[in-house]
């Protein structure tokens, strides 16, 4: 459990706005262990979410280099890193980003459908399976819009497991819902992550980072601190994860 999942060494990132260099990253290097959860914090303009991104290989630094795994991400071309998305990453955002047209099944699906994966009846049990997962055994074929905005986002946590990824990175996932709901939405990110799941996690609330192991903080693109942080306990007594269920996916999420 002590190898890293990833390794970033003096990472850069500078946009170019309106002719201007503006430096977003200043110089990043992070590891993070498998089995991890991170979370990244820091005020609003940080660099938090350009982070993420390019730990979720949705972009690329302007210099430094990148490894997850093994592999070195950082000289990838964009059909390599479209690849190492849909192999080793997971993704959760704070709306959700399901598709309005498409069931709660077919939403969790859709991770296989960028992979290549047919859609059998085996891909459709797993994604039902992950649906029971997180709660929502009896909302399989509801869309979106019949969905609360906590539901929906348990569609997306059990989305973002179908692809089986060595590493979650969720941006700001409680960022739309209220306290309670935010509490459930952690509890399942725990259980994921006492699962053996590694997250990396952005949130500006305290309150939300007091589920994470780790807290990074960052200040006009820099890592200004990174502390140890004892975890709140998964709370007892919510029903989200049907055990049943879990033992008969938990080697395959
Ligand atoms: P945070 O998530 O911590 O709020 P971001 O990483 O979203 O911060 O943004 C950091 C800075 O980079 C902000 O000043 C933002 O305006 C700028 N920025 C983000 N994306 C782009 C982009 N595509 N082009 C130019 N500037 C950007
Ligand atoms: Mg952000």
């Amino acid at each position: 459990m002590e190898s890293p999942i990833l390794q970033v060494e003096n990472l850069t990132k500078v946009y170019t706005l309106g002719g201007y260099p503006l430096t977003v990253l200043r110089g990043i290097s992070l590891s993070v262990k498998v089995g991890d959860f991170v979370a990244l914090m820091g005020p609003s303009g940080s660099g938090k979410s350009t982070l993420l991104n390019i730990l979720g290989c949705l972009d690329r630094p302007t210099s430094g280099s990148y490894h997850l795994g093994e592999e070195d991400v950082s000289i990838m071309s964009d059909d390599q890193l479209s690849d190492i998305r849909c192999r080793y990453l997971g993704f959760i955002f704070q709306q959700y980003n399901l598709l309005p047209q498409y069931t709660v099944v077919e939403n969790i699906e859709v991770p296989l459908i960028y992979q290549g994966a047919k859609i059998d009846e085996k891909t459709k049990s797993r994604c039902e399976s992950l649906a029971n997962l997180v709660g929502l055994g009896d909302r399989l074929d509801h869309r979106p819009m019949q969905l609360s905005g906590g539901q929906q986002q348990r569609v997306a946590i059990a989305r973002s497991l179908a692809n089986a990824p060595s590493l979650i990175l969720a941006d700001e996932p409680t960022g739309n819902l209220d306290s309670s709901t935010s509490v459930e939405i952690m509890s399942l990110l725990r259980i994921l992550n006492s699962m053996g799941k590694t997250i990396v996690m952005v949130t500006h609330e305290n309150d939300i980072a007091a589920w994470s192991k780790r807290i990074l903080r960052m200040r006009d693109g820099q890592i200004e601190s990174d502390t140890p942080n004892t975890p709140i306990p998964i709370p007892t007594g919510l029903r989200l994860i049907d055990p049943d269920v879990l033992t008969n996916i938990v080697g395959g999420i």
